[in-house]
């Protein structure tokens, strides 16, 4: 007689990212190669699935739920309960229940290659739709309305699936089957190109090829795509970026390329495999590359800068309009300066109107902003400089669970937020620079959007500790019940320990450009002994005066006065920094530093940066934060280089880094006619040393052994890397910043890591 093979039933509960991931479709082919019963539905943020079938048909399919889930899913626990079995057949996809509970929603991800071969395959009914997704790929987190994933809560509700998509849904075999996105040229979202005043419409087709031959012809074009507009032109057209760049009011940052395939991004530039691997991930960041010397790319994308930034087009509208403009094009944020980008067609109508000679529109609507996401490899790390799409709003967990649900509202410049519900980070996409009316707006926006989204009602606002920061005053205006402050380079520190899961005290090194300080002065070369609950300033950059405060951040020279002040007057090193400096206005400012007038004392070590490029003749203005770092990282390169003198003494009870030696030697090597290059390289040696130096003094002098990279001055690979190294040559254990970035878009988390931790302590 056969041996029955015993039956059970079970309920799963599955929580991590796993709705808009094709996870349920998933569950029901599995659960159908095993033959078992039940059905799978979206709970909230959780998938909840019922099975019944032999036990040890159960094991496996719990087994493989893990092993071939989806690729854009991440588990992050099943819990499986035993149930009564209730005999049913089949297995079905049954209908979504809302919950109060956690609610991941996913990001948006590239279009996959199946769906790029459909396609451009004249066969496929696909052939040409912009808007072609599958279950695994497409628009997820900037078209969500609400929870739970389903077409009827994104903005593809306004496309009512024909026949033909609607049986592809409903069919179990099918690479389409329950994709919410689903869409084809008969039921799917139109594009159309118009004029910059609206005039001369036309569709499909006919719109990409006008856009396309506008693009030939030297035309800046809006292009509505993902989670915003971009500012297409020709990346091969010098005068077209020119003519973007005066339009724009932005003089020097740099734009990124957008190409359709890996192999056309290595005609641009050199790529490694792990360089590749970034590039062509569901992500698509924009990643930076060194630029091959013949690279067909117009010179004024990225000047005196040794990387050039390129993403791989991500939207099947990018692949078909990429493939009709036949050469690589700037895509650059659809704004004017530092304003949001724009997302509406009537917003972008107006706002852009002034920057375009044409749009290129379709009508699917834009729920929550996301800007492209930017990252770097050094090395063994991949830096992400800003994380938007295709990373936001997964969330960060953090070391331990917050009592309280909490708004940390993050810093002034390169600002996000973090909404905490017990032991999750939901940070914000990049918003941006909190400077005007308009990015308050935004950031309001944002923040009412993510609330309703993750159903996270703050009790308690997270702030900087600076009085003034407008995000300052939007904490105090949440009007919620207490307001908890945390110092920037705390915050720094805080968000890397936090994201490793380290709540027990750690040496950081906090380098940036500006954080307001516990003594008022303007830090940002900061060695703090600290954990999660508090710190202790152990050591510091040397004080300067930083005549006309901010505006010493964009006259880089007047940083150099400062420093020429502490070195005694009528230094010859450092009379390169004034090249050009009207006499008058630079005795001026001599007496700001003097009379102590408008001249706020700063440890920064982006301020160091500014006054080496301007000792060396590099740089005396700055059009944007970070320039001269970055120029004088690409003079330096991999060139080998001994340091400089840059001594550490003690005074005021912490260690001091006196950088005036350092500076003094630069300007005399350059009046010596030293190569600028091996000068830049020597400075750069220089810091990692001495910052090597001071944080095994002060690791050995209480006993500690973990040190963490954070700041700003941190998206510098050679300062990350090599610092890196040498600590771990000395046996210390190093952090650095890996899912958040080492720059202030990190600060909102360690804001929040901070206070759920007080609060946690009863604080
Ligand atoms: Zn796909
Ligand atoms: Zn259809
Ligand atoms: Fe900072």
């Amino acid at each position: 007689m056969a041996v029955v093979p015993s039956r059970e039933a079970r309920r799963l509960t599955v929580t991590g990212v796993v709705q808009g991931v094709g996870f349920r479709p998933f569950v029901h082919r599995l659960a159908g190669r095993f033959g078992l019963a039940g059905w799978v539905r979206n709970v909230a943020g959780t998938v909840e699935i019922r099975l019944e079938g032999a036990t040890a048909s159960l094991d496996r399919f719990e087994q493989l739920l893990r092993d071939e889930a989806p690729p854009v899913a991440r588990i992050d626990e099943v819990q499986s309960v035993a149930v009564d079995a209730a005999g049913v057949d089949g297995f079905d996809i049954a209908e979504s229940e809302d919950a109060d509970t956690l609610r991941p929603v996913p990001p948006d991800v590239a279009t996959c290659e199946q769906c790029e071969r459909e396609l451009l395959d004249r066969e496929n009914r696909r052939y040409r739709h912009p808007f072609i997704t599958c279950t695994d790929c497409g628009p997820r987190y900037t078209i969500i309305d609400d929870l739970p994933y389903d077409r009827a809560r994104t903005s593809m509700k306004a496309f009512a699936p024909c026949a033909r998509c609607a049986a592809e849904y409903a069919a179990s075999g099918d690479r389409r089957f329950h994709a919410e996105t689903l869409a084809c040229p008969d039921c799917g979202p139109r594009v159309w190109f118009e004029g910059a005043a609206g005039e001369g419409r036309a569709n499909g087709e006919q719109a990409i090829l006008l856009a396309a031959t506008a693009l030939h012809m030297g035309a800046v074009v809006g292009v509505r795509g993902l989670g915003g507009f971009h500012l297409a032109v020709d990346a091969t057209n010098d005068a077209a970026v020119r003519r973007l760049r005066s339009r724009k009011h932005r003089d020097a940052k740099p734009f990124a390329v957008m190409v359709r395939t890996l192999d056309e991004a290595r005609a641009l530039a050199r790529v490694s495999d792990r360089e590749a691997a970034v590039l062509t991930s569901r992500a698509r960041p924009i990643l930076l590359l060194r630029p091959r010397a013949d690279a067909p790319l117009a010179s004024a994308l990225a000047p005196g800068l040794d990387r050039v930034g390129v993403m791989l087009a991500y939207t099947p509208l990018h692949h078909l309009l990429l493939k009709s403009a036949d050469r690589s094009l700037v895509m650059t944020s659809g704004n004017l300066g530092d304003e949001p980008i724009a997302i509406g067609l009537d917003e972008a109508r107006t706002r852009l109107r002034s920057l375009v000679d044409a749009f290129l529109l379709h009508d699917r609507d834009i729920v929550s902003r996301c800007d492209d996401s930017v990252v770097r490899i050094a090395g063994a790390h991949d830096i992400l400089l800003r994380r938007a799409r295709g990373y936001a709003p997964v969330p960060v967990a953090l070391p331990v669970r917050s009592p309280h649900p909490l708004i940390a509202v993050g810093p002034h410049l390169k600002n996000t937020f973090t909404l905490v519900r017990d032991g999750q980070a939901f940070v914000s996409p990049h918003i941006g620079d909190l400077d005007g009316l308009e990015a308050m707006e935004h950031w309001r926006q944002s923040y009412d959007r993510y609330r309703a989204l993750f159903r996270v009602e703050p009790a308690v606002a997270v702030r900087d500790l600076h009085p003034g920061y407008l995000s300052t005053r939007i904490a105090d205006e949440l009007g919620l019940a207490r307001i908890m402050t945390v110092q920037h380079h705390h915050a720094h520190i805080a968000a890397v320990a936090a994201e490793h899961g380290v709540t027990t005290p750690v040496v950081g090194l906090a380098f940036d450009g500006t954080g307001y300080g516990d003594d008022g002065n303007v830090w940002g070369a900061e060695v703090l002994v600290c954990d999660l609950s508090g710190y202790r300033r152990a050591a510091q950059l040397r004080y300067v005066a930083l005549p006309g405060g901010d505006l010493a951040a964009r006259e880089l020279w007047r940083v150099a006065v400062g420093y020429e002040a502490l070195a005694g007057w009528q230094s010859p090193a450092f009379a390169l920094a004034y090249y050009g400096v009207p006499l008058s206005l630079r005795t001026g400012v001599q007496l700001q530093v003097t009379q102590g007038v408008n001249a706020p004392r700063a440890s920064s070590m982006g301020r160091l940066f500014d006054a080496a490029a301007a000792v060396l003749g590099v740089r005396r203005h700055a059009s944007f934060e970070g320039q001269a770092a970055m120029e004088l990282e690409a003079l330096a390169g991999d060139m080998h280089a001994a340091p400089l003198p840059f001594p550490i003494y003690e005074e005021a009870g912490r260690l001091q880094l006196d950088p005036v030696p350092l500076l003094t030697a630069l300007g005399e090597g350059r009046r010596h006619g030293v190569d600028v290059g091996l000068l830049a390289a020597r400075f750069h040696e220089s810091v990692v040393e001495t910052s090597v130096d001071v944080a095994r003094l002060v690791a050995a002098s209480v006993g500690l052994d973990t040190v963490v990279l954070a700041g700003g001055s941190f998206q510098n690979a050679r300062l990350l890397t090599r610092i890196t190294r040498r600590l771990e040559e000395s046996h210390l254990h190093v952090l650095t910043a890996e899912q958040l970035g080492p720059n202030d878009g990190a600060i909102s988390y360690g804001q929040a890591a901070v206070a759920a931790w007080k609060l946690s302590r009863g604080d």
